[in-house]
Protein backbone atom coordinates (compact mmCIF):
# COMPACT_ATOMS: atom_id res chain seq x y z
CA UNK A 1 0.00 0.00 0.00
CA UNK A 2 3.01 2.49 0.61
CA UNK A 3 5.15 1.43 -1.68
CA UNK A 4 5.06 4.82 -3.44
CA UNK A 5 7.19 6.01 -0.43
CA UNK A 6 9.92 4.05 -2.17
CA UNK A 7 9.64 5.66 -5.39
CA UNK A 8 8.91 9.68 -4.47
CA UNK A 9 11.28 11.56 -2.06
CA UNK A 10 8.52 13.28 -0.09
CA UNK A 11 11.15 15.67 1.20
CA UNK A 12 11.91 17.30 -1.61
CA UNK A 13 11.80 20.91 -2.17
CA UNK A 14 11.91 21.70 -5.49
CA UNK A 15 9.26 22.46 -8.18
CA UNK A 16 9.28 23.35 -12.03
CA UNK A 17 7.01 26.70 -12.50
CA UNK A 18 5.08 24.89 -14.45
CA UNK A 19 3.72 22.52 -11.83
CA UNK A 20 3.88 25.37 -9.38
CA UNK A 21 1.27 27.03 -11.68
CA UNK A 22 -0.92 23.84 -12.03
CA UNK A 23 -1.23 23.96 -8.34
CA UNK A 24 -1.81 27.54 -8.12
CA UNK A 25 -4.27 27.09 -10.69
CA UNK A 26 -5.88 23.89 -8.60
CA UNK A 27 -6.10 26.06 -4.89
CA UNK A 28 -8.01 29.46 -6.96
CA UNK A 29 -10.01 27.25 -8.94
CA UNK A 30 -11.32 25.09 -5.94
CA UNK A 31 -11.63 28.20 -3.82
CA UNK A 32 -14.23 29.64 -6.93
CA UNK A 33 -16.08 26.35 -7.01
CA UNK A 34 -16.11 26.70 -3.04
CA UNK A 35 -17.29 30.53 -2.88
CA UNK A 36 -20.05 29.40 -5.45
CA UNK A 37 -21.02 27.12 -3.14
CA UNK A 38 -21.43 28.98 -0.11
CA UNK A 39 -23.55 31.71 -1.81
CA UNK A 40 -25.37 29.13 -3.29
CA UNK A 41 -26.16 27.93 0.48
CA UNK A 42 -26.57 31.40 1.67
CA UNK A 43 -23.51 31.49 4.21
CA UNK A 44 -20.83 33.97 4.45
CA UNK A 45 -17.73 34.20 1.47
CA UNK A 46 -15.05 32.27 3.55
CA UNK A 47 -17.24 30.35 6.38
CA UNK A 48 -15.73 27.01 5.15
CA UNK A 49 -12.13 26.38 5.83
CA UNK A 50 -10.11 24.50 2.84
CA UNK A 51 -8.18 21.86 3.59
CA UNK A 52 -5.36 20.96 1.23
CA UNK A 53 -5.46 16.85 1.45
CA UNK A 54 -1.61 16.35 0.90
CA UNK A 55 -1.18 12.39 0.59
CA UNK A 56 1.21 11.43 -2.02
CA UNK A 57 1.99 15.29 -2.37
CA UNK A 58 5.90 16.50 -1.74
CA UNK A 59 7.35 19.26 0.26
CA UNK A 60 7.37 21.25 -2.80
CA UNK A 61 3.93 20.53 -3.67
CA UNK A 62 2.77 21.25 -0.14
CA UNK A 63 5.03 24.55 -0.75
CA UNK A 64 3.18 25.79 -3.69
CA UNK A 65 -0.33 25.02 -1.93
CA UNK A 66 0.60 27.23 0.78
CA UNK A 67 2.16 30.43 -1.75
CA UNK A 68 -1.53 30.17 -3.28
CA UNK A 69 -3.49 30.71 -0.04
CA UNK A 70 -3.34 27.23 1.66
CA UNK A 71 -3.18 27.40 5.56
CA UNK A 72 -4.31 24.19 6.47
CA UNK A 73 -3.12 20.76 5.38
CA UNK A 74 -4.23 17.25 5.86
CA UNK A 75 -1.92 13.91 5.63
CA UNK A 76 -3.41 10.55 5.92
CA UNK A 77 -0.20 8.65 7.21
CA UNK A 78 1.81 9.23 9.85
CA UNK A 79 4.65 7.69 8.29
CA UNK A 80 4.36 10.78 5.30
CA UNK A 81 4.17 13.29 8.54
CA UNK A 82 7.29 12.44 9.84
CA UNK A 83 9.03 12.61 6.04
CA UNK A 84 7.38 15.81 5.54
CA UNK A 85 6.85 17.82 8.40
CA UNK A 86 10.57 19.31 9.63
CA UNK A 87 11.52 19.57 6.25
CA UNK A 88 8.39 21.62 5.37
CA UNK A 89 8.87 23.47 8.87
CA UNK A 90 12.07 24.19 7.50
CA UNK A 91 11.51 25.81 4.25
CA UNK A 92 8.45 27.81 5.31
CA UNK A 93 11.28 29.37 8.73
CA UNK A 94 13.37 30.22 5.52
CA UNK A 95 10.83 31.85 3.04
CA UNK A 96 9.34 35.19 4.88
CA UNK A 97 6.40 34.24 1.51
CA UNK A 98 5.16 31.59 3.30
CA UNK A 99 2.91 30.73 6.76
CA UNK A 100 3.53 27.21 8.56
CA UNK A 101 0.55 25.42 7.83
CA UNK A 102 -2.14 24.04 10.49
CA UNK A 103 -1.24 20.23 9.98
CA UNK A 104 -4.69 18.17 10.55
CA UNK A 105 -4.48 14.04 10.66
CA UNK A 106 -7.15 12.61 8.42
CA UNK A 107 -6.17 9.02 8.28
CA UNK A 108 -5.88 6.34 10.93
CA UNK A 109 -4.09 6.21 13.77
CA UNK A 110 -2.46 3.58 14.92
CA UNK A 111 -1.43 3.41 18.72
CA UNK A 112 2.12 2.53 18.33
CA UNK A 113 2.17 5.53 15.84
CA UNK A 114 1.12 8.64 18.01
CA UNK A 115 4.14 9.85 19.42
CA UNK A 116 5.26 10.76 15.92
CA UNK A 117 2.03 12.60 14.83
CA UNK A 118 1.80 14.59 18.17
CA UNK A 119 5.13 16.97 17.82
CA UNK A 120 3.46 18.13 14.29
CA UNK A 121 -0.30 18.01 13.96
CA UNK A 122 -2.68 20.17 16.13
CA UNK A 123 -5.91 17.91 15.25
CA UNK A 124 -6.72 14.48 14.98
CA UNK A 125 -9.62 14.34 12.20
CA UNK A 126 -10.19 10.91 12.08
CA UNK A 127 -10.78 9.03 16.09
CA UNK A 128 -13.23 6.64 16.21
CA UNK A 129 -13.37 5.62 19.90
CA UNK A 130 -12.87 6.66 23.71
CA UNK A 131 -10.14 4.33 23.66
CA UNK A 132 -8.38 6.06 20.77
CA UNK A 133 -8.55 9.60 22.47
CA UNK A 134 -7.46 8.37 25.41
CA UNK A 135 -4.75 6.76 23.84
CA UNK A 136 -3.99 9.97 22.44
CA UNK A 137 -4.80 12.44 25.68
CA UNK A 138 -1.66 10.25 27.71
CA UNK A 139 0.97 11.00 24.95
CA UNK A 140 0.17 14.63 24.43
CA UNK A 141 2.55 15.75 28.01
CA UNK A 142 5.29 13.86 26.99
CA UNK A 143 4.88 14.88 23.07
CA UNK A 144 3.08 18.08 22.72
CA UNK A 145 3.67 19.51 26.15
CA UNK A 146 1.68 22.48 27.14
CA UNK A 147 -0.95 21.96 24.03
CA UNK A 148 -4.30 20.95 23.55
CA UNK A 149 -4.65 18.53 20.47
CA UNK A 150 -8.06 19.25 18.66
CA UNK A 151 -10.16 15.64 18.15
CA UNK A 152 -12.78 14.95 15.47
CA UNK A 153 -14.85 12.30 16.01
CA UNK A 154 -14.92 10.40 12.62
CA UNK A 155 -18.26 8.97 11.56
CA UNK A 156 -18.93 6.42 9.42
CA UNK A 157 -22.21 8.16 8.14
CA UNK A 158 -22.56 6.03 5.01
CA UNK A 159 -22.22 2.55 6.50
CA UNK A 160 -20.11 1.60 3.54
CA UNK A 161 -17.67 -1.41 4.81
CA UNK A 162 -14.38 0.23 3.25
CA UNK A 163 -15.19 3.38 5.47
CA UNK A 164 -13.35 3.99 9.01
CA UNK A 165 -15.13 5.55 11.48
CA UNK A 166 -17.47 5.19 14.54
CA UNK A 167 -20.90 3.54 13.75
CA UNK A 168 -23.09 6.73 13.77
CA UNK A 169 -25.53 4.64 16.32
CA UNK A 170 -22.91 4.82 19.03
CA UNK A 171 -21.81 8.28 17.93
CA UNK A 172 -23.10 10.44 20.24
CA UNK A 173 -22.39 8.20 23.26
CA UNK A 174 -19.32 8.26 22.33
CA UNK A 175 -18.68 11.98 21.64
CA UNK A 176 -19.71 12.50 25.18
CA UNK A 177 -17.27 10.22 26.73
CA UNK A 178 -14.33 12.05 24.99
CA UNK A 179 -15.96 15.45 25.57
CA UNK A 180 -16.12 14.29 29.52
CA UNK A 181 -12.45 12.80 29.24
CA UNK A 182 -11.18 16.81 27.26
CA UNK A 183 -13.01 18.38 30.05
CA UNK A 184 -10.70 16.40 32.89
CA UNK A 185 -7.73 16.43 30.69
CA UNK A 186 -7.11 19.55 28.85
CA UNK A 187 -5.02 17.66 26.52
CA UNK A 188 -7.37 17.54 24.22
CA UNK A 189 -10.70 18.73 23.03
CA UNK A 190 -13.50 17.55 21.38
CA UNK A 191 -13.41 20.24 18.12
CA UNK A 192 -16.20 18.29 16.29
CA UNK A 193 -16.74 15.28 13.90
CA UNK A 194 -15.60 14.15 10.29
CA UNK A 195 -16.81 11.79 7.81
CA UNK A 196 -16.25 10.51 4.38
CA UNK A 197 -19.46 10.99 1.94
CA UNK A 198 -20.71 8.36 0.82
CA UNK A 199 -18.96 6.71 -2.54
CA UNK A 200 -22.70 6.77 -4.91
CA UNK A 201 -24.37 8.41 -7.34
CA UNK A 202 -27.58 9.13 -5.29
CA UNK A 203 -27.23 13.02 -4.26
CA UNK A 204 -29.94 12.65 -1.58
CA UNK A 205 -27.59 9.98 -0.34
CA UNK A 206 -24.57 11.72 0.06
CA UNK A 207 -26.53 14.50 1.39
CA UNK A 208 -29.02 12.64 3.98
CA UNK A 209 -24.82 11.53 5.40
CA UNK A 210 -24.13 15.23 5.67
CA UNK A 211 -26.93 16.25 7.21
CA UNK A 212 -26.90 13.66 9.87
CA UNK A 213 -23.78 14.70 10.87
CA UNK A 214 -24.58 18.57 11.16
CA UNK A 215 -27.83 17.28 13.67
CA UNK A 216 -25.36 15.07 15.52
CA UNK A 217 -22.88 17.89 16.09
CA UNK A 218 -26.07 19.83 17.24
CA UNK A 219 -27.46 17.39 19.32
CA UNK A 220 -24.09 16.75 21.45
CA UNK A 221 -23.93 20.38 22.08
CA UNK A 222 -27.15 20.68 23.31
CA UNK A 223 -26.81 17.92 25.71
CA UNK A 224 -24.68 20.90 27.80
CA UNK A 225 -22.54 17.62 28.75
CA UNK A 226 -18.94 18.80 29.61
CA UNK A 227 -16.91 18.94 27.24
CA UNK A 228 -19.38 19.09 24.80
CA UNK A 229 -19.23 23.06 24.01
CA UNK A 230 -16.64 23.32 21.62
CA UNK A 231 -17.32 20.41 19.31
CA UNK A 232 -18.54 22.75 16.43
CA UNK A 233 -16.28 21.86 13.59
CA UNK A 234 -18.20 19.54 10.68
CA UNK A 235 -15.64 18.35 8.69
CA UNK A 236 -17.30 16.89 5.48
CA UNK A 237 -16.96 16.95 1.67
CA UNK A 238 -14.06 16.69 -0.86
CA UNK A 239 -13.33 16.88 -4.63
CA UNK A 240 -16.64 15.29 -5.74
CA UNK A 241 -18.84 16.02 -2.97
CA UNK A 242 -17.95 19.43 -1.83
CA UNK A 243 -21.01 21.70 -2.74
CA UNK A 244 -23.42 19.04 -1.02
CA UNK A 245 -21.30 19.34 1.99
CA UNK A 246 -21.15 22.87 2.32
CA UNK A 247 -25.04 23.30 1.14
CA UNK A 248 -25.35 20.83 4.41
CA UNK A 249 -23.36 22.83 6.81
CA UNK A 250 -19.65 21.91 6.72
CA UNK A 251 -17.21 23.79 7.82
CA UNK A 252 -14.22 22.62 6.60
CA UNK A 253 -14.04 20.77 2.87
CA UNK A 254 -10.60 18.16 2.54
CA UNK A 255 -9.80 18.52 -0.86
CA UNK A 256 -6.65 16.49 -2.82
CA UNK A 257 -7.11 16.35 -6.16
CA UNK A 258 -8.98 19.36 -7.35
CA UNK A 259 -6.03 21.10 -6.06
CA UNK A 260 -2.87 19.01 -7.26
CA UNK A 261 -4.76 16.69 -9.67
CA UNK A 262 -5.22 13.00 -10.41
CA UNK A 263 -3.00 10.58 -7.75
CA UNK A 264 -0.09 8.29 -9.15
CA UNK A 265 -0.55 6.40 -6.34
CA UNK A 266 -3.44 5.31 -4.09
C1 LIG B 1 -7.59 11.79 0.05
C2 LIG B 1 -8.59 12.27 1.01
C3 LIG B 1 -9.36 13.42 0.77
C4 LIG B 1 -9.30 14.20 -0.54
O1 LIG B 1 -9.82 13.44 -1.57
P1 LIG B 1 -9.99 14.03 -3.06
O2 LIG B 1 -11.08 13.22 -3.65
O3 LIG B 1 -8.67 13.82 -3.73
O4 LIG B 1 -10.34 15.46 -2.95
C5 LIG B 1 -10.25 13.82 1.75
N1 LIG B 1 -10.38 13.15 2.92
C6 LIG B 1 -9.66 12.05 3.19
C7 LIG B 1 -9.86 11.37 4.49
C8 LIG B 1 -8.76 11.57 2.25
O5 LIG B 1 -8.06 10.46 2.51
Amino acid sequence: MTAYLQHKDLANTQIDPARAAQIRDGVLCTLDRLHEAEQKAGRPEGSVTLLAATKTRDVGEIAAALAAGITTIGENRPQEIQIKAPVLAHLVESDPELKAPDLHLIGQLQKNKINKVLPYATTIESVDSLQEAQNIASRVPEHAPNTTIRLFLEVNESGEESKSGCDPHAAYDEALKIAALAEETHAIELAGLMTIGAHVDDEARVRAGFAALRELGEKIRQSGEPGTKNCTRLSMGMTEDMPLAVEEGSTQVRVGTGIFGPRAFI
